[in-house]
């Protein structure tokens, strides 16, 4: 009988766990951390993940502030807020809330975020730092909340095989490279990939991540394979009733070893990745700061 793996309950613990954690780097002097959530535009979708991030941020201690501009705002003026938020020491995370307006140039706007503030991973220099595997940079919340899942079942990747589905920046290239981390060979998928079946076939740790529904079905997975389904998908039944489906026929995956549910699965580990990278950009700003004052400590020359 396969597991059911939930997100939401594990998400739940993190950020009781970073609650505990901030409150006691406030208690020790530090700044509390400070996110900067940035939405342009009136997409109802995006404004309601930006709600459910803000919220999750209170819950976990820690200070969002929202920037809501509207659909017409120019390049310039978005990049004059980056750079301000970039220059604002109580904002140690920025997260500018995707898609944008489509005359914004996107890659643009990421690219100004400064990379030890960027909390969704996707500035080039922590994307390199991935790919290098430095373990130093800021990692992309969906990934990172997927290998998170991953941990809680397999304790060692070493020689598994995983399939990824999907190649994009957001999902499927950073988990292939966290996968690859962890000694896996990884094969990743994508809509030309050819003979797609079989090769699910062959894994035992499968992350889908296509936005498709219900794409990878029954017979692909292997028995006791653990699969983690990464799609949102809103069909509408014969009925007309709309519901939520991930890219995986979770109903025919019972064999599976352990599935995540959609809803329920990724989405709230996305969220709590993006509160853990905003406590850990937090941290990472005051070490710097410390490592600054003793480096200005031993310029100082010794008394004779
Ligand atoms: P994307 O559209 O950027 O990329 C989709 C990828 O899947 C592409 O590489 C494409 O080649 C591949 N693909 C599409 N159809 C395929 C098929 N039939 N066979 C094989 N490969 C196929 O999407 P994305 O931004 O990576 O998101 C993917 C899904 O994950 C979406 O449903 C999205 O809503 C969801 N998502 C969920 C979270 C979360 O927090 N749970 C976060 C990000 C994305």
């Amino acid at each position: 009988m396969v597991r059911i793996l939930r997100g939401d309950t594990l998400a739940g613990q993190m950020s009781d766990d970073l609650a505990a954690e901030v409150a006691a780097l406030v208690a020790a002097g530090q700044d509390v951390p400070g996110l900067a959530v940035v939405l342009v535009g009136e997409d109802p979708a995006s404004r309601i993940y930006v709600g459910r991030k803000r919220k999750a941020a209170g819950m976990a201690g820690i200070r969002s502030a929202e920037y809501r501009l509207p659909a017409e705002t120019g390049e310039a003026a978005l990049l004059d807020l980056i750079a301000a938020l970039n220059a604002d020491p109580a904002i140690h995370g920025i997260l500018v809330q995707l898609p944008l307006p489509r005359h914004i140039d996107a890659a643009r706007v990421l690219d100004a975020i400064a990379p030890e503030k960027d909390v969704d991973g996707f500035h080039p220099v922590n994307v390199g730092r991935l790919s290098t595997g430095s373990g130093a940079g800021l990692v992309p919340c969906t990934p990172l909340g997927c290998m998170i899942l991953l941990e809680q079942v397999i304790d060692d990747f070493r020689g598994l095989k995983a399939v990824v589905i999907g190649k994009s920046n957001i999902v499927g290239k950073p988990v292939a490279l966290l996968l690859l981390e962890r000694e896996c060979t990884v094969t990743v998928t994508h809509i030309h990939t050819r003979g797609l079946p079989e090769i699910v076939r062959s894994a035992d740790i499968v992350v889908v991540a296509a936005g498709s529904p219900e794409l990878v079905k029954g017979d692909w997975i292997k028995p006791g394979a653990v699969v983690i389904d990464v799609g949102i998908n809103r069909v509408v039944d014969k009925d007309g009733i709309s519901r939520i489906v991930g890219d995986v026929a979770a109903q025919e995956c019972g064999h599976a070893g352990v599935l995540t549910p959609v809803p329920g699965g990724v989405g709230p580990m996305t969220i709590a990745c993006l509160l853990r990278n905003t406590v850990d950009a937090a941290r990472a700003k005051e070490k710097a700061a410390r490592m600054l004052l003793v480096g200005q400590a031993r310029a100082v020359p010794a008394p004779s």
